[in-house]
């Protein structure tokens, strides 16, 4: 599935995408949606490379983004302004500008001063912002610490017992206007079963809210289903069916209301592979190392979150080995995987590291004064 012979002539590392199975993940998501009329929302932060985003915004997705760069790169590539929601703990002034310039779907808020400040903002451009509340359902997505949002210590959304104060708040400002609420309870959820308590939450909160003499329109549940890691060739396209599904079994929908999902890694991930050459093969003590020229400046998941990325030896049939496989950055954890097996690698091999396609070439820094990893596609190469 690699084209080896077209690799040779280009520089490593490199991010390689396969444009047909991006196409494919975005239909499979769409068709699954579509069956009840949910709406996608692309996290454009899991991937923003302007052929990638251009990809996704062709099939007719939303965009949801959290920052105002990626409120510039959504629309660059084409997403139309009024299906992108802004989402984020801490936006400036100015993203918020951007925001409401070009006149954005709905903003995404998570506390009562950035309502005020929305709503200052609004007022002096003589504009009414569509708001969503974010709200911190407390549901343990039982996921990894780092990458679980919904849990009333983490610094995300508003808490449960603030939600009527905030409605109090919101009757005094006249340039927002309440839309919808919206929850994203972690990333990499693979036990789909959070996601019927979010549900079984969402119900709950609308109560409280018609207690207040409030229907919202538009609900969002955000992101966070998981993709397969471990074995990305058997599982290339998550199961948007079936996560869909339990929306639809656990959460009623009233008359006219619209339910909103802001996929990111499930629709990227394992549509994107780092390449990168062995350097050296390295005889430690007790075991051996293979030197990559890709290091966590280029795929830092690994480093960061202890993530694992499936890898391979795509230029090798010989017999496998163990390896430890290391970048070339100056920090100890710049390590892809201890005790890899690996078929026998020697200097020039190429290695694959598998399903880096979301949270991969964005995260990518310059550290030791690197240079940022290039990009080709299946379709163009
Ligand atoms: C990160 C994020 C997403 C996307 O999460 P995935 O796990 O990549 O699907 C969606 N919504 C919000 C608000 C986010 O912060």
């Amino acid at each position: 599935m690699f084209p080896l012979d077209k690799f040779k002539e280009l520089k490593t590392p490199f991010y390689f995408y396969d444009t047909d199975l991006l196409q494919k993940t975005v239909e499979t998501a769409l068709n699954a949606a579509n069956r009840y009329g949910y709406n996608i929302h692309y996290a454009v932060k899991a991937n923003a490379n302007p052929r990638i985003l251009s990809i996704i915004s062709k099939n007719g997705l939303g965009a949801d983004c959290v920052s105002g760069g990626e409120i510039k790169a959504a629309l660059n590539a084409g997403f139309p302004a009024d299906k992108i929601v802004f989402a984020g703990v801490g936006k400036a002034d100015w993203e918020i500008n951007i925001g409401l310039d070009a006149g954005i779907f709905c903003f995404n808020v998570e506390s009562v001063q950035e309502l005020e400040v929305i709503n200052e903002l609004a007022y002096a451009k003589n504009k009414i912002a569509s708001v969503a509340l974010r709200i911190n359902p407390e549901v343990d997505a039982c996921t990894h610490h780092h990458i679980t949002t919904g849990k009333q210590e983490n610094k995300f959304g508003i808490n449960l017992d603030q939600i009527s104060h905030v409605l109090d708040k919101l009757k005094q400002l006249s340039s927002v206007k309440l839309i919808g609420l919206h929850f994203h309870i972690g990333s990499q959820l693979t036990d789909l079963d959070p996601f019927r308590i979010l549900c079984s939450q969402a119900v709950n909160i609308q109560k409280q809210l018609e207690e207040h003499k409030i229907t919202v329109e538009h609900i969002n549940f955000g992101g966070g289903l998981g993709i397969n890691y471990e074995n990305p060739e058997q599982n290339p396209i998550p199961d948007f069916n079936g996560y869909f599904e339990i929306f639809h079994r656990h959460f009623p929908l009233k008359v006219s209301q619209q339910i909103h999902f802001e996929p990111g890694r499930s629709i990227i991930g394992q549509s994107g592979t780092l390449i990168s050459r062995v350097l050296y093969v390295k005889e430690g003590t007790s075991k051996k190392f293979a030197v990559l020229d890709a290091g966590f400046t280029d795929l830092i998941r690994p480093a960061f979150y202890g993530a694992y990325h499936k890898i391979e030896n795509i230029s090798s049939e010989e017999p496998v080995e163990i390896y430890d496989v290391v970048g070339p950055i100056c920090e100890s954890s710049d390590c892809f995987g201890k005790q890899i097996a690996l078929n026998k690698c020697r200097r020039g091999d190429f290695i694959a590291l598998r399903s880096a396609g979301a949270y991969g070439e964005i995260m990518a820094s310059q550290y030791n004064c690197r240079q940022l990893p290039d990009s080709y596609f299946y379709d163009s190469l």
